[in-house]
């Protein structure tokens, strides 16, 4: 059993932090700033709050955080009330969020000035794999804390994996996202396809997704896809989020990403169309205006 703290309650980190406490076993802190969040978890979890993520993290052996972005990661990290002034010698930081190469960089040196260290964790297998704990984890950072970070991310994870130095979890969760972006397009133009062809949409994926055009987009996503339902899942905004971060790494690295970039202009029509907050699989929508 070991002190773990959770920073950021939403959609991922709820759950996350949940598996912590009961599939972990371990004695766990949870800091939100919309205090009504940690209030319930504390309810269902018996668990522990505190009132800024500086608290939170004092005494702790490991501090786990899933916020938004870069601009939230600094405000609970750093600052006289973030966390990292809490956090004690020795001691990890794990965060999930996924955010850029670039900060995770930043942090893990801000880490090791105060003497503890920074693990970048980002995360795939979206709410159902963060409910089930069967998240794929991607890691960056130095190999011994990270074996240390291992067993307890352990509780949520079906797949942990330390990729390489500080930015190497971010790095390849950008391959993710760049693998996903393009293929939800391919698939929203098959179903919207199938469906001008007069075919059943049904058995044709029923059929297509026995042979090479199978993928998990395909197989979890083309029955919501076919019904025009995206009131769930990865939110659109999440994911320009993401693929701006792409875009920005492979300005740096010189890759070249044609269907990324195109596929972030698609994503900017749906959230013109109101689905800031739909599911990526809603690139249909914007075939069927
Ligand atoms: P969410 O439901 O919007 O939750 C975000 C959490 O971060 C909330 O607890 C929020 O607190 C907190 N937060 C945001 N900005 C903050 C700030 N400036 N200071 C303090 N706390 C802040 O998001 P989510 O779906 O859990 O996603 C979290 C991260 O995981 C994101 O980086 C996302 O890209 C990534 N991710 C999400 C999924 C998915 O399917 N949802 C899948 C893979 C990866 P409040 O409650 O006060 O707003």
């Amino acid at each position: 059993m070991a002190k773990v703290a959770f920073l950021g309650l939403g959609v991922m980190g709820y759950p996350m932090a949940g598996h912590l406490k009961a599939k972990g076993g371990h004695d766990v802190t949870v800091y939100n700033r919309t205090a009504a969040k940690a209030q319930a978890w504390v309810a269902q979890h018996q668990g522990r709050s505190a009132p800024t993520p500086r608290a939170a993290a004092e005494g702790q052996d490991f501090v786990m955080a899933c916020v938004g972005n870069d601009d939230d990661l600094r405000q609970v990290t750093l600052g006289p009330d973030g966390a990292f002034a809490g956090v004690r010698k020795g001691a990890v930081f794990v965060d999930h969020t996924t955010a850029s190469a670039t900060i995770a960089r930043e942090l893990y040196a801000a880490a090791k000035e105060r003497g503890f260290d920074f693990i970048d964790a980002p995360v795939s297998g979206g709410q159902a794999g963060a409910e089930n704990g069967a998240l794929t984890v991607m890691c960056g950072g130095d190999a011994e804390p990270y074996g240390r970070a291992e067993k307890i991310i352990a509780a949520y994870a079906r797949m942990c994996r330390r990729l390489g130095e500080a930015g190497a979890g971010q790095l390849t969760k950008m391959v993710n996202q760049i693998c996903i972006g393009g293929l939800v397009e391919a698939l929203a133009e098959g179903i919207h396809f199938a469906k001008r062809a007069g075919l059943d949409v049904e058995a044709v994926i029923e059929t297509i997704s026995k042979g090479a055009a199978q993928s998990w987009q395909m197989e979890n996503r083309y029955k919501t896809m076919n019904a025009g339902k995206f009131d769930f899942g990865f939110a659109v905004d999440w994911m320009r989020k993401d693929l701006s971060i792409c875009l920005a790494e492979a300005r740096r690295n010189g890759a070249n990403l044609p269907i990324t970039a195109l596929v972030d202009q698609l994503y900017a029509e749906v959230q013109k169309m109101g689905g800031a907050r739909w599911d990526t699989s809603s690139l249909i929508a914007r075939l069927e205006r």
